[in-house]
């Protein structure tokens, strides 16, 4: 991404902040089309109309603004709901340094970056994400910010710090020399009993998480020989499922490896992230349960590009990288095929932020038709985070969390990736 087209579209959210907030009239949205995020309907000519952050009309036509309306010509483009990306990290971007940067970055900095990240993904289109693990909790207080209305950007729904076991992948202290403290606990997000799993899931019930996330297997950038060794045993996992019901959490699994997926799934998770090496019996196993898999195709495109660089990755990291990436991509065909249900993830903070939209090219190169992507990234996950009462379609009532793009999405799904058009929190942050 561009370092003057930011600049750009930040100067665009200030204007928007300060004309959401003097204005008390409507926003009419002109849309030449809209994908309302549930039926496979396209209307044209719409006009939606946004009052007080909530929906307060959808008519045929273009409706004649009275005084004061700020009017929206999206035209020759589409409207759809705010889109969710399911699986993210906020707070960091894998580059180069990232392996020295763990001795050099404070809370502050992670902090800091997760600003930049969050208007960045929410310029992109995203009104709702869910932060898979962090490094030092930051990511809640981001959530809380951005709930203030601090700070712009997506709402949040954050794991805090993931779960792992010692060595496995979100072991923070992988790869240090021993003179550096080494000892992380279920506190830190690494357990090594059924009693660890409870005592983890209950520190981030304190941390004040809303979800959990455990690395159920080895993973593709972690200072680690394998990225797909199964890294709990099933008690480990029943029993952080079991302890996450008791606080409300659904629990998000890491998973490459066949072995550990299969353990995740029987153990009870709800949705298996990348997912990369699942087997026939997995997907009748994720059937069985009705367990989603996340499927995280960017990450895996992205990490396989990096990997052609001879350099790019530490040395135990590159072969993970050629393997498990072009793998992401077949298993999600074949996922798809034979319907194992699929939510919009991918792992952005691997590949750069703002590029979410990628992903939803990817889904149709898998074989998943344009309608059902958009789905699996507006009214599916809504469903799935029980806000679905408030967001994930466009419906009267529902909040003004709106997306435009160019053009027309079912004929190009490229067009995902070059949205014109984002409110929220009844502002306008990008405007055509
Ligand atoms: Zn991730």
């Amino acid at each position: 991404m561009k370092r003057g087209a930011w600049r750009g579209a930040v100067g665009v959210a200030l204007a928007g902040a300060c004309l959401g907030a003097a204005a008390s009239a409507a926003t009419l949205i002109h849309a030449g089309r809209l994908v309302d995020g549930v039926s496979d309907t396209v209307k044209t000519q719409q006009t939606v109309v946004v009052e007080g952050g909530k929906i307060t009309a959808i008519e045929a036509g273009y409706r004649t603004p009275a005084a004061g309306d700020r009017v929206i010509d999206l035209k020759q483009g589409t409207l759809l709901p705010g889109l969710f990306d399911m699986h993210v990290h906020l707070s960091s971007e894998y580059n180069k340094n990232t392996e020295i940067s763990r001795f050099k970055l404070n809370e502050a900095d992670y902090a800091i970056d997760g600003v930049v990240y969050a208007e960045r993904t929410l310029l992109a289109g995203f009104t709702t994400v869910r932060d898979l693990g962090d490094e030092m909790r930051e990511t809640l207080s981001l959530r809380n910010a951005v709930n203030a209305g601090k700070v712009p950007g997506p709402r949040i729904i954050a794991a805090g710090k993931a779960i792992a076991t010692t060595g496995g992948h979100a072991d923070p202290t992988n790869g240090r020399a021993r003179k550096f403290p080494a000892d992380p606990t279920p506190a830190d997000g690494v357990i090594n009993s059924v009693e660890d799993a409870r005592e983890a899931v209950r520190q981030r019930y304190k941390d004040g998480s809303d979800t959990i996330k455990i690395t159920a297997t080895g993973g593709v950038l972690s200072i680690a020989k394998s990225g797909s060794n199964p890294q709990f045993t099933e008690e480990e996992v029943r029993a952080i499922v079991s302890t996450a019901r008791d606080y409300g959490f659904k629990v998000a699994a890491h998973a490459h490896g066949t072995e550990g997926i299969k353990r995740a799934v029987r153990g009870g998770v709800d949705t298996i992230e990348h997912g990369t090496f699942l087997d026939d019996e997995g997907i009748r196993l994720m059937k069985e349960r009705g367990t989603w898999l996340v499927p995280t195709l960017s990450a895996g495109r992205w990490v396989y590009e990096q990997g052609q660089k001879p350099d790019f990755f530490p040395a135990i990291v590159r072969p993970k990288a050629l393997a498990v990436g072009p793998q992401i991509q077949q298993t999600f065909a074949k996922a798809y095929k034979a319907g194992v249900k699929i939510m919009f993830g991918t792992d952005t903070g691997v590949n750069p932020h703002g590029t979410n939209a990628g992903e939803f090219r990817l889904m149709v190169q898998g074989g998943m038709p344009a309608m059902d992507a958009i789905r699996a990234a507006t009214s599916v996950p809504a469903k799935f985070l029980d806000l679905d009462d408030r967001t994930g379609s466009i419906a009267v009532g529902k909040l003004g969390e709106l997306v435009g793009v160019p053009g027309d999405p079912l004929s190009d799904i490229g067009v995902m990736e070059r949205v014109v058009f984002v409110m929220k929190d009844d502002t306008v942050y990008k405007a055509p």
